[in-house]
């Protein structure tokens, strides 16, 4: 991390700070978090408190489905607070530690794919074995699971960290991509995506490739040509609810910087009816919108995609009036939809996002298909030896790595409690958070929890975009990721 930056992001921050009268250390310590740990996941005091807790003697065979963030952070808490342990991590991937978060930023060309791009091997903690294959078989009544390679795997206890899939196959015109993760190749998506403004930064390689499309059709406005800039957000529970909406605002961003905005009509179609789940961040973010000339159609879900037309089919819904109902004294409401076709330059897809096959077909998964957990504890709603944590597990608004740095602590407590016989005391409260960029520079960071309202760690008003978590979102939350999450102290 460069020094000027460094600086100026403490001298930003005491500014912003010193309106509220506070000085840096007493807003940190409100923040639960020390300077350190904040610019660099420094493991400062939760170092020290996790290494003092290495006292469990529990023994059991541990299996954790998933080497992703919330896998390898989990293997690592549990290696520091066991004095034995047997853990077992089952991963394909060979760039499961990847930092998914990036993404973002590689697709406005901030960054490039190499700084987000992670190997699994370099993260695991001393002492955890790792098996190179995919679960593709649960039987957890009988404790065991295999593996594609036909490996037959027993353990005492289980943790599903699987993350989910991006399923591209189930928009029309884009079935040949499949189902696909974020890390690793995508060479399938990329070809039916193809050169002509096709994009999703919701993988490492698709961020690339948006990158690439971004640059095409900013150029293609600057040369006087109106260009429309179309983006979607899907019928389904997406990982980071405000990745389509920043990926928007870098657009915007690039299209400025370029001189090219007039040229420019950026439309977003979200699936919902509303911008964000809490109100205040839904009315900052209209207001954001308003001020930034862009336009907005609601309840429209992408479809399909007409590629060689460049045309995008959305499933428009609405609402009618119907007749008087004496029984319920009120007027009928009749649901109606229909099909709008959109004519694109640039359409950035977050793609519907699902359980995977394996988990949804399984004992383990919903009638939806994620895993059912009781929301606090983490634990199986029916077996007790099963756990999941992180994009996987079926607890309401969990699915970012905000979440997975408070569930890994909670999961941890109570798989620990649970081998030791003892209750499960442990609770995860439904925090979570969005880092939603708003421009290149600036970032409303939008924190909360069940209680649908912003929950700020910091003395400071939630709703206004500042350039200090601008310098947080791209210098200071990946090394607290990949070097305090993944060591199980941050
Ligand atoms: C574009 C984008 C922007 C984001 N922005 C943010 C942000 O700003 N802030 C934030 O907090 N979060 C953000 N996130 C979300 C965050 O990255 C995820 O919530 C987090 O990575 C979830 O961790 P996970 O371990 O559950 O899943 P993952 O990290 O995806 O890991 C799951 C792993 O399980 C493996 N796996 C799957 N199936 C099997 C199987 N059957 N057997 C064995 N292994 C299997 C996969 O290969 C994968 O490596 C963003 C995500 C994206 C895509």
């Amino acid at each position: 991390m460069d020094n000027k930056y460094i600086d100026n992001m403490l001298s930003e921050m005491d500014k912003d700070l010193s309106k509220s009268g506070l000085s840096r250390r007493d807003a940190m310590k409100l923040a639960g978090i020390s300077s350190a740990t904040f610019l660099m996941g420094g493991a400062t005091s939760a170092q020290a408190e996790t290494e003092a807790v290495k006292s469990s003697k529990a023994k059991g065979k541990i299996v954790i489905v998933g080497g992703g963030l919330a896998g390898i952070s989990t293997a690592a808490r549990l290696t520091l607070n066991m004095t034995d342990p047997d853990i077992t991590i089952i991963e394909p991937e060979a760039l499961s530690a990847s930092y998914q978060p990036g993404q973002t930023l590689v697709g406005a060309g901030i960054w490039d794919e190499s700084e987000i791009a992670y190997k699994r091997d370099d993260f695991i903690p001393d002492g955890v074995k790792v098996i190179e294959d995919k679960a593709i078989d649960f039987d957890p009544n009988n404790n065991k699971l295999t593996t594609a390679k036909g490996q037959v795997i027993s353990y005492d206890y289980l943790i599903v960290a699987t993350g989910l899939q991006l399923d591209f196959e189930s928009i029309k015109g884009l079935e040949e991509a499949g189902r696909v993760y974020s890390s690793g190749d995508n060479s399938k998506l990329l070809k039916v995506l193809g050169d002509d403004g096709l994009c999703s930064i919701y993988t490492g390689q698709g961020a690339t490739q948006t990158w690439e499309q971004m640059q095409k059709y900013i150029a293609q406005a600057k040369s006087g040509k109106k260009t429309r800039f179309l983006f979607t957000h899907p019928s389904t529970p997406i990982k980071c609810g405000g990745a389509p909406k920043k990926i928007m605002y870098l657009t915007n961003s690039r299209l400025k910087e370029a001189g090219a905005r007039e040229n420019a009509e950026l439309i977003f179609y979200p699936n919902g009816g509303a911008m964000f789940g809490v109100p205040e961040y839904h009315d900052a973010i209209l207001e954001q919108f308003k001020r930034e000339g862009f336009e907005w159609h609601y309840r429209h879900n992408l479809i399909e995609v007409d590629a060689k037309n460049k045309i995008a089919v959305f499933d428009s819904k609405w609402q009618e009036k119907g007749p008087w109902d004496p029984i319920m004294k009120d007027f009928e409401v009749i649901p109606k939809h229909e099909k709008i076709r959109v004519p694109y330059d640039f359409l950035h897809i977050s793609p519907p996002q699902i359980a995977p096959r394996e988990i949804r077909e399984s004992d383990l998964g919903s009638a939806a298909g994620w895993v059912p957990v009781n929301k606090e504890t983490l634990q199986h709603i029916k077996y007790k030896n099963i756990f999941a944590i992180g994009d996987i597990a079926q607890v309401p608004m969990g699915k970012t790595g905000g979440s997975v740095r408070k569930q890994y602590k909670v999961l941890v407590d109570n798989l620990i409690a649970q081998m030791e016989g003892k209750k499960l005391t442990s609770k995860y409260d439904g925090y979570t958070v969005c880092p939603l960029i708003t421009s290149i520079g600036t970032v409303m960071l939008a924190e909360f929890d069940w209680s649908v309202s912003p929950k700020p760690s910091f003395p400071l008003d939630p709703l206004v975009e500042r350039w200090v978590f601008w310098l947080m979102k791209v210098y200071a939350l990946k090394p607290m990721t990949m070097y305090g999450m993944l060591s199980g102290k941050a």
